[in-house]
């Protein structure tokens, strides 16, 4: 409990002109290493941009139903480098990602060999800071084995790895997860353990991974837990992300958090480093991801097109400054 703002109030506001917290963490920079904004619209861009997220990393991941052959899953991997890429710097983001075949579909055995032929021409392109999302889902034969060969790859690559943790059976699918990293002799410092929570972060941390935590409104994985868990463990290689997707999420959890911890006493130092610094440490061991790209202040040009393609719709005038583009 807050006794001066409520987190409900900053949710209503924080969306609105007149933000409540928003104040707080003015001037400070945010960078979300996991939000699938491919399935984001242009006012969440608008929205993060104006919260202060100045990076993000989108990792490869499913599209809500199962994707029927190789093409789909190459069309995807070339938007997230290309189109989306694009889209991102439109609004003043810098966009990175991971590529890899998520642990779902990981079970269609056919159709997953063929992808793994596929990543090697991906995983060295430009901006590409990992191999992910990959692990377990429901910790099946197929998950584990196709969870072993990518981290072969990585290891190959010497790129780091953004490992999904299972939902059911968190706990036991986590320490899964960090032994066959062992196993395959990754250096802890390479891979980055997504999903934790208060049942999962000792364990990641005492091995010497990172330990990202993705904030859901309306969970048990919310914000006001996350101030706890910085408080007794500290900032040092923790990480916070949104996982924005398609379903019931927000693009905003990374500025909100931060506003969260800055009103509840955490200092700022221990803010910046789970908010921005700590993600750029780990995902910057690709060589991939240079601070210096989004320190620049380039202005937006709204005008640029991408293979012909512009995010502007008939008639639409390139945003002249950075206000809002919500119309009122
Ligand atoms: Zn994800």
């Amino acid at each position: 409990m807050c006794s001066s703002h409520s987190i409900g109030e900053d949710r209503k506001n924080f969306g609105e002109s007149t933000p409540l917290n928003l104040n707080d963490i003015q001037g400070m920079r945010f960078f979300d290493p996991h939000i699938h904004v491919s399935s984001r619209t242009t006012d969440d861009y608008q929205a993060m941009y104006d919260a202060g997220i100045v990076g993000i990393i989108e990792p490869a991941f499913w599209l809500g139903q199962p994707r029927t052959g190789l093409s789909s899953f190459k069309d995807y991997y070339n938007s997230l480098i290309g189109w989306e890429r694009f889209r991102s710097s439109q609004f003043g983001i810098k966009h990175y990602c991971t590529i890899g075949l998520n642990s779902r579909e990981a079970n269609n055995i056919e159709l997953a060999e063929q992808v793994m032929e596929l990543l090697p021409s991906f995983i060295y392109k430009e901006g590409v800071v990992g191999i992910g999302e990959i692990g377990f889902d429901d910790q099946t034969a197929a998950e584990d084995r196709f969870y072993r060969e990518q981290l072969e790859l990585a290891k190959d690559a010497e790129m780091p790895v953004q490992v999904h943790t299972p939902h059911r059976d968190k706990k036991q699918g986590t320490t899964r997860s960090m032994d066959i990293a062992i196993e395959h002799g990754i250096d802890p410092s390479y891979v980055i353990i997504d999903h934790n929570n208060e049942e999962t972060v000792k364990e990641v941390l005492d091995r010497g991974f990172w330990a990202a935590f993705t904030i859901y409104p309306f969970t048990k994985m919310g914000n006001e837990r996350m101030v706890e868990l910085v408080k007794q463990y500290g900032s040092e290689r923790i990480m916070i992300n949104s996982a924005a997707d398609w379903g019931i999420s927000d693009p905003l959890a990374v500025p909100k958090t931060a506003a969260l911890m800055k009103a509840m006493g955490v200092s700022k130092e221990d803010i910046e480093l789970v908010t921005y610094k700590n993600a750029i440490a780990a995902f910057g061991k690709s060589g991939q991801l240079d601070e210096a790209d989004f320190l620049s202040d380039d202005t937006i040009d709204q005008s640029q097109k991408f293979e012909g393609n512009t995010i502007l719709r008939g008639g639409q005038q390139p945003r002249p400054d950075k206000s809002s583009i919500i119309i009122k």
